[in-house]
């Protein structure tokens, strides 16, 4: 006898089409179902999903191989040659790569995507493609600690100047800043952890007024809180360490391009007009075109600095990516309940979430975030550095960790650790306080959440003069 966990589909059906023949009245006019493309739900779980040609596996196996047999000593010629697409050797890429690139393409509305180890390498390789020494770049002051520095440090000894703009809300301050060989304009989506949200289509349309690409970390927003590319930036990059992930157990970082990014101009992107001997004496440009700047990106840029990702994280990045909007969703709700639950607080001197009404984001948030505006945020303490002591001591629930967008919730204070190396006056520029805590939000049940800052709180206030 055959054993079935569920019955055959034919007696299901059977059963569905008896079932619904009895509740449902005929009706000629059935409800139309809408046409269009897949929604996020329906794309963060199949987007570029392919069957797996060795055994049919419905999720994309873990390719844990360092390279890939050739047939013979043609296939061996022809793929080196780009003139057959298998694959070679994992650093330049690998299938189980390649399943999440194609779905964080989907995901984001881009063309194309490149996974690498970690965010960090991610922002590295994606302004790499695009700058060489001599160029400027013209960053949002306030963004991630990791890329500032890279920045400041890093590309200043590649001979790459940056400017930041201080206040980059407003899009004439970074018009003030362009110069002759500004070759990118960079911004985070939702800053961390100010939240000051940057108008993405103003900075990408003058972007483009000036020949050039705007980069855009979506990390804090994911593509199912805003979609940059449907805003006029460029490139989009992640560190899928975060809320693509989810679970706090691996590093991976993405860029994604998108359908129109024009880096056609020889004067602006010398490197993608010069013949080389790797395409035959063509240039990227005439070898790819359109795709000029992620052929050169991954083949001359990832290939040769080695960011690769282990295909085992990529496989734990995508779980994570097939339950996005779900999280997120959470994500943000949570967070928007304590955001406005800590705003009305005595010990709190103010909360930097996009998401509140007497946020100076809030129309901008209403307009790029309106399915929730994330859950990283500061919260700025009275009573200082010793406030914010109390406050981290006492939480139960929260972990305090260097890390966000993580299914727990975490804490962390800036001014005595990531942000401990500036000065106090590049501190107080970047809206960090010494009382100011940064909140990553979870997806805990949020009353145990207000329970655990309660007990933050009376800490607190046990260390305030009284009133
Ligand atoms: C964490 C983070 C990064 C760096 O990513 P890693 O995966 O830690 O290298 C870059 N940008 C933002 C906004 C981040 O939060």
């Amino acid at each position: 006898m055959t054993l079935h966990a569920h019955p055959p589909a034919s007696h299901f059906s059977d059963f569905l089409a008896t079932d619904l023949r009895s509740v449902v009245p005929a009706d000629p006019v059935a409800p139309a179902v809408p046409a269009g493309p897949p929604g996020f739900a329906t794309e963060q779980v199949h987007g570029g999903s392919e069957v797996d040609a060795g055994f049919g596996a419905r999720v994309s196996p873990i390719y844990l191989t360092a390279g890939f047999v050739f047939d013979d000593f043609a296939q061996a010629r022809a793929r080196f040659a780009g003139e057959d697409d298998g694959y070679t050797y994992s650093r330049l890429a690998n299938p189980t790569n390649a399943a999440l690139e194609r779905r964080l393409a989907r995901l984001e509305g881009g063309a194309e995507a490149i996974l690498v180890g970690s965010g960090q390498a991610a922002v590295t390789v994606a302004l790499l493609g695009l700058l060489q020494a001599g160029d400027h770049l013209l960053s949002a002051g306030r963004i991630y600690e990791g890329s500032r520095g890279l920045f400041r440090e890093n590309f200043a000894r590649f001979g790459i100047e940056v400017s930041f703009v201080d206040d980059a809300t407003d899009v004439d301050a970074w018009r003030d800043l362009l110069r002759p060989n500004t070759r990118a304009l960079f911004a985070e989506s939702i800053p961390n952890p100010t939240n000051g949200l940057v108008d993405l289509q103003a900075v990408a349309d003058l972007a483009h007024e000036h020949g050039v690409p705007l980069v855009v970390d979506n990390t804090l927003a994911t593509p199912y809180l805003l979609r940059p590319l449907e805003h006029g930036a460029d490139v989009v990059v992640h560190s899928a360490s975060k809320f693509l992930s989810g679970h706090g157990a691996s590093l991976g970082g993405a860029v994604v391009v998108g359908h129109d990014i024009d880096v056609a101009d020889p004067v602006v992107f010398p490197h993608l007009a010069t013949p080389t001997s790797a395409l035959g004496g063509r240039t990227w440009l005439q070898a790819h075109g359109r795709r000029a700047y992620v052929e050169f990106t991954r083949q001359v840029i990832v290939s040769r600095l080695g960011p690769t990702i282990s295909p085992l994280n990529a496989f734990l990045i995508q779980q994570g990516v097939e339950t996005l909007s779900l999280r997120v969703a959470r994500h943000s709700e949570n967070a928007r309940t304590i955001a406005r639950w800590l705003e009305a607080r005595p010990e709190v001197a103010r909360v930097d979430y996009a998401g509140l009404a007497s946020s100076p984001s809030a129309a901008l948030a209403r307009r790029y975030l309106p399915r929730g505006a994330g859950s990283v945020f500061a919260v700025t303490l009275h009573g200082g550095e010793p406030a914010a002591q109390r406050f981290i001591d006492a939480v139960e629930l929260f972990s305090r960790m260097t890390h966000v967008g993580d299914v727990r919730s975490l804490v962390l204070h800036p001014a005595s650790t990531t942000h401990a190396h500036r000065s106090e006056a590049e501190r107080l520029a970047a809206g960090i306080e010494d009382g100011s805590v940064r909140l990553s939000i979870g997806i805990e049940d949020v009353d145990d959440l207000l329970i655990d800052l309660e007990r933050a709180l009376r800490a607190v206030r046990a260390g305030l003069p009284p009133q």
